[in-house]
């Protein structure tokens, strides 16, 4: 997992020599280029390209191309002042978000422990769920690659009963027998023809809803890196206009 903060640390700390060593603009038109490096010992150099609505960061760690094509932002240095918020940004990425965001397991793990707890705590869950995710979803060895193991947490269940009901009234009354179920619903629906249609409904049972939404995928290292760099590298050209215009 990407620790943020320490990320942050360590920009400040490649930075901290570094100053403005080219500028080219055409303020008018919103046309900039600026290169930060400093003296000889640092490896370190961040340059910024922007044009209306678009800014590139690039340097010795990687360029990423941001575009948004909104009215207030046709100069995109507004779009990087203040907070620094990687994530909130990778929607402006014309590589898109995929580009920056890995599959991160342990990310999933701690949502998959989370949900149980609270499961648990709600008084939802059976008894021995707790053991039966540990044992088939944890310690499944199927965590490492991202599908397989969204597969697994998706398919996942524990203690399921279930009921099927159609749209006139009829349920299958042995409820919780899954085999039987299908069984049923196909039968009724073959029977009684199309306008019938059978639903299954969860009536007890553990399983984890929303796989497909959870946050399981942590930002590339440089990409955050270069998001401290665009906000120093904009608030050093607006200290130096500052002290060019008094
Ligand atoms: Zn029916």
């Amino acid at each position: 997992m990407n620790d943020y903060a320490r990320i942050a640390e360590h920009f400040n700390g490649d930075v901290t020599n570094h100053t403005i060593t080219a500028q080219c603009e055409d303020e008018d038109d919103l046309f900039r280029y600026l290169r930060f490096a400093a003296p000889k010992t640092s490896m370190t150099v961040v340059e910024l390209v922007a044009w209306p609505h678009n800014l590139v960061i690039a340097g010795s760690h990687g360029s990423f191309h941001f575009a948004h094509y909104a009215a207030d932002r046709e100069d995109m240095f507004d779009a990087f002042r203040g907070r620094v918020s990687p994530d909130h940004w990778a929607r402006m990425l014309v590589n898109g978000r995929g580009s920056v965001a890995q599959y991160d397991r342990s990310l999933l793990e701690a949502r998959i422990r989370e949900y149980t707890r609270e499961a648990i705590r709600e008084g939802w869950a059976p008894r021995g769920v707790g053991k039966a995710v540990t044992e088939d979803v944890l310690e499944s060895g199927y965590l490492d690659d991202e599908n397989n193991a969204v597969r697994v947490v998706g398919e996942f269940q524990y203690g399921v009963k279930e009921r099927r009901e159609c749209s006139c009234g009829a349920a299958d009354e042995d409820a919780g027998r899954y085999d039987q179920g299908v069984m049923w619903a196909i039968r009724h629906e073959r029977e009684n023809g199309k306008t019938h249609k059978v639903r299954t409904r969860q009536l007890e049972g553990f399983d984890f809803d929303d796989v497909h939404e959870w946050n399981i995928h942590s930002l590339d290292y440089h990409y955050v890196w270069q998001c401290h760099a665009i906000v120093w590298a904009v608030s050093q050209y607006d200290a130096a206009r500052k002290a060019v215009a008094a």
